[in-house]
């Protein structure tokens, strides 16, 4: 295992003009040993392109990478000692399942007991004790990705296993059930793990320390606490959650009221602010609905209200703009002219400008 710094910029492009030509703009991560960490955004975000650079088969065009300090930007993936899997499974189908998951310790010449050893182990935990001996060809896609990531688990000497959306492949039930998998050998096997996805759910359960990309940058590192309680920067609150954060574009006067479309809605218990335009953002499951109004309350239309089982959630429309509330499952459906309750303005409440969380 190894502790990974990158400090570099990346352009597919020879001649670079504009941020727009880099997939990576200039960033400075570092990796702990041993933790498990998620690389979470879009599609085209650059986390494939990351992930690459820190395996080594993509050469990042500027700056460096290293692996316990030592330089490496120019070493190949053999040389770092890299486990990768990719989103499709890649196995000989000619050979066993046992003999797929012990492939990776063969080449490394390491004494028969200790593959036997490891691999029982590793076909246990990801269930595939009963197909060791079946040839790998006759098995569903599923049991085939399953293979791939025991494959890239099965050396316990490596620098890092690095994860591009592996999942992809799987079905829903059992995705569920190898995200918590994937964890819980974390835990037991104690490698760097880097995953990554566009599925928050998934890094959310799987990492420690999640990643949020957005157009080539890292816009938050954080725990999936951090990421939800207290997202630095509005993408992150409305990427996260489900849905995401409410943002509302509200103005704080220097007579310390905040204002929301003419209608002053808070007027103390405020953090310090600056005066003029900002974000205030507030997760669904921190607005409150009430049926009668009271100070400062804000008047909104309900549009819709779905039951999703863990709570209801609620469509609303206060002038231009719309809001999602999640309420307690059991409480009374709200009534078509409903109040949003100003005891929002707690800790749940997060202010931003220009994007980014002041207060
Ligand atoms: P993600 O994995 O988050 O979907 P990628 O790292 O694959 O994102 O891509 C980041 C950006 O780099 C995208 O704009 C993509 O089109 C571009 N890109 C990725 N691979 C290449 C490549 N081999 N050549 C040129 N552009 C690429
Ligand atoms: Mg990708």
């Amino acid at each position: 295992m190894a502790r990974i710094d990158l400090d570099l910029a990346h352009s597919y492009h020879k001649v670079v003009k504009s941020d727009a030509d880099y997939a990576l703009l200039p960033l400075k991560i570092t990796f702990d040993d041993g933790g498990a960490y998620a690389l979470l955004g879009p599609s085209g975000c650059g986390k494939t392109t990351m992930l690459n650079i820190i395996s080594g088969l993509v050469a990042a065009s500027h700056g460096s990478v290293q692996f316990d300090g030592v330089d490496c930007t120019h070493a190949t993936p053999q040389q770092r000692n890299i486990a990768q899997v990719f989103q499709f499974p890649v196995i000989y189908d000619t050979m066993t399942v046992g003999e797929n998951l012990a492939f990776p310790l063969r080449n490394r010449r390491v004494p028969a007991d200790q593959i036997r050893d490891r691999v029982g182990r590793i076909a246990e935990m990801l269930d595939l004790s009963a197909v060791l001996d079946q040839r790998a060809a006759n098995l569903a896609a599923d049991a085939k990705q399953k293979i791939s990531l025991g494959r890239g688990l099965v050396r316990p000497d490596v620098s890092a296993v690095l994860f591009d959306e592996p999942l992809t492949v799987i079905d829903p039930h059992l995705k569920w059930e190898l995200r918590r998998k994937l964890k819980q050998i974390h835990h037991e096997l104690g490698l760097t793990l880097i995953y990554v996805t566009h599925d928050q759910v998934e890094a959310m359960t799987f990492a420690d320390q999640v990643l949020v990309m957005a157009r080539g940058r890292v816009v938050q590192q954080g725990t999936p606490a951090d990421l939800f309680e207290r997202p630095r920067h509005t993408f992150v609150g409305h990427f996260i959650g489900s849905p995401g954060m409410n943002l509302l574009p509200v103005r704080f006067q220097a007579d310390q009221s905040l204002w929301f479309q003419e209608q002053c809605i808070a007027s103390q218990g405020l953090p310090a602010l600056p005066d003029g335009a900002l974000t205030l953002g507030i997760r669904p499951e921190y607005l409150w609905l009430s049926p009668e109004p009271v100070a400062g309350s804000i008047p909104a239309t309900v549009r819709r209200v779905q039951q999703i089982g863990t709570s209801q959630l609620v469509s609303l429309q206060a002038g231009s703009q719309e809001l999602k509330a999640h309420i307690a499952p059991d409480a009374p459906t709200p009534q078509e002219n409903s109040q949003l309750h100003p005891v929002l303005l707690g800790i749940h409440t997060c202010f931003y400008q220009n994007e980014e969380l002041i207060a």
